[in-house]
């Protein structure tokens, strides 16, 4: 299927409503501009829903594998205590656990509803000047999506086997608008999982089918000649067994972590520092700290620096502000607001 073909694919632009008209987020990008201001760093983070370690690594997977291979990676990184896809990629990217962003659902209950109440990287990003794009297979997820901090664009194929579709659009996206801060979310495994079970040949070939869709991504920030200048990440919100997942289960609760890019140590296995332990919030302060955006306080993640080895040790993390009063936990949370979701999706 060539990219044309794919691109064919019916999709649906999200734009959550209340976009200030004056701000033209996904105008064509001014040229020779995004390269200066701020900093010229790129991020890109991309998240795969459900991809338990194990299963990715026994996926051919050539396109993450060369990935790992020239950057710093765990297979032993950690989601939240809830372990499901909602809460869990808002604190990927708003830095904070889910007993602080209180978004406890997985649905698209509150959609566009201005309820998410902690920045997110797009908030902070957009704020110090950069560009910012997310791509997404679930629409909930636009939760994340505040008006003039980014613009929420979805695949509306429902499928769950969307991963091509997902980076074709993410390739049209990058060669449009160059995105300084972008997010792409390939919902695959997870729905393979849930329809054939974690660990099934169903979800190991869904594997592949997202690596083919990195693989696009990498050949278009290679063809703009933006690689070089961004740091990407691949994580995932968690794992599952069974045909489920959820907290408190170790199967759902390990994802793989792995950063590469500019001055990040290449071939580097962050379970080398056994004291290290990389949580699905080190996504925002890692990509923060990358960008130069200071970390805001109330920041439960943190900048995994070991990436770049020594160099940046001196970098000191703020300190966390609690917030009062915090919940009791996972368990709790599950009770008080996700019976019924965390199997679904
Ligand atoms: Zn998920």
């Amino acid at each position: 299927m060539t990219v044309r073909t794919m691109l064919k694919i019916p999709v649906l632009s999200i734009v959550l409503t209340l976009l200030l008209a004056a701000t033209p987020i996904f105008a064509a990008p001014p040229s020779g501009k995004n390269d200066t201001l701020p900093s010229g760093k790129r991020v890109l983070i991309i998240s795969i829903d459900g991809m338990r370690p194990d299963v990715l690594l026994r996926a051919k997977a050539p396109n993450i594998r060369e990935l790992t291979t020239h950057g710093s990676f765990t297979f032993w990184a950690e989601s939240t205590d809830l372990a499901i896809t909602l809460p869990t990629h808002v604190s990927m990217l708003t830095g904070v656990s889910p007993a602080k962003h209180r978004i406890t659902w997985n649905d698209d209950r509150h959609a566009g509803s201005g309820v998410l109440k902690v920045p997110t990287i797009f908030d902070l990003t957009k704020k110090a000047g950069y560009s910012t794009a997310m791509v997404v297979g679930k629409h909930k997820l636009c939760i994340m999506a505040r008006p003039g901090s980014v613009e929420c664009t979805m695949a509306s194929g429902t499928t769950g086997e969307d991963a091509l579709a997902i980076s074709a659009l993410a390739s049209e996206l990058l060669r449009r608008q160059q995105p300084q801060v972008m997010f792409v979310h390939f919902p695959d495994p997870d729905t393979a999982g849930h329809a054939s079970g974690w660990g099934s040949p169903e979800q190991v070939a869904s594997a592949d089918r997202v690596d083919q869709g990195i693989g696009m991504l990498m050949s278009t920030l290679r063809e703009l000649g933006l690689k070089d200048k961004t740091l990407i990440i691949i994580t995932a919100d968690h794992g599952g067994s069974g045909r489920s997942h959820g907290a408190r289960v170790p199967f759902s609760h390990f994802i793989p972590w792995i950063a590469v890019g500019p001055g990040v140590r290449e071939n580097y296995d962050l379970t080398n520092e056994p004291k290290l332990a990389v949580h699905v919030e080190d996504v925002f302060a890692t990509a923060l700290n990358f960008l130069g955006v200071p970390i805001p306080a109330v920041t439960d993640g943190k900048a995994i620096l070991s990436i770049y080895g020594s160099s940046f040790s001196t970098f000191e993390h703020p300190k966390p502000t609690p917030l009062s009063p915090p919940l009791s936990g996972g368990k709790h949370l599950i009770r008080g607001g996700l019976e019924g979701f965390a199997a679904k999706e």
